[in-house]
């Protein structure tokens, strides 16, 4: 069965969502107030329908809490996206993921129950901090406050050692959870694995701990 989800709200965020999911073959409802944005939508998404996500009995009437999955990508108006969230967490919505603004909203997105809260500008900044801070950190995938997946290009300090040689677990206190080889992923792998240059390792770990492996071998 076709999973279902509404994205509310067609910005450049939004509008991603609902792009990237229709064309993955999922449902998608796309719904905005803006009538020009929803006019965009509708050949691309399932349904697109121009509607305020701060009205109660609009959003009954869509049906929309036997959506799995409703993503409000409310941005500028704070008080919108906290109402449009609050409501479809009042009407029983399974899952519901919100994009904030700022810090405050993100905490006000958490209180009322989003599920999960993005931040993509913040995120994004992150990644490309620590991107431009080592030219070998490919990736970054914030995990929680303290803890992230990185992945990481090997260069001439870590190519030739093996996981055990390296000894990472014991002196940096993370772990190798893949490495990626040209098209090959070796998921989990083995402690005898010979890293070579041009190796990239997923590594997964507390960002203290990931950010000392980063200055030492980087
Ligand atoms: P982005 O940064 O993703 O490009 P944006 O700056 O274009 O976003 P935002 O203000 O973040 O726009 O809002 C995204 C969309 O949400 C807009 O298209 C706007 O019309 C819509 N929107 C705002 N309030 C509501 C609401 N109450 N109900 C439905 N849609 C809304």
């Amino acid at each position: 069965m076709k999973r279902e989800f509404a994205v509310i709200g067609l910005g450049r965020f939004g509008g991603s969502i609902c792009e990237e999911l229709s064309q993955q073959g999922m449902q998608v409802m796309a719904i905005d107030s803006d009538e020009e944005r929803v006019n965009k939508f509708s050949s691309i998404a399932s349904h697109a329908v121009v509607a305020d996500a701060t009205d109660e009995l609009v959003l009954k009437s869509l049906g929309i809490r036997n959506f799995d999955h409703v993503i409000v990508a409310i941005g500028d108006d704070i008080q919108a996206s906290i109402l449009a969230t609050l409501i479809l967490k009042d009407l029983g919505v399974n899952k519901i993921t919100a994009k904030a603004q700022n810090d405050y909203h993100e905490k006000v997105l958490r209180k009322i129950g989003a599920d999960n809260v993005v931040h993509p500008e913040r995120d994004m900044g992150r990644r490309i901090a620590h991107n431009i801070i080592s030219k070998n950190v490919l990736d970054y995938l914030e995990l929680s406050d303290e803890h992230s997946i990185v992945e990481i290009a090997v260069n001439e300090k870590l190519g030739g050692k093996t996981i055990i040689g390296m000894n990472i677990r014991a002196k940096y206190g993370i772990n190798i959870v893949a490495i990626k080889r040209g098209n090959e992923i070796i998921v989990s792998p083995q402690a005898d694995e010979l890293i070579k240059i041009g190796d990239v390792l997923i590594v997964i770990g507390a960002d203290s701990d990931i950010n000392r492996f980063e200055k030492k071998v980087l």
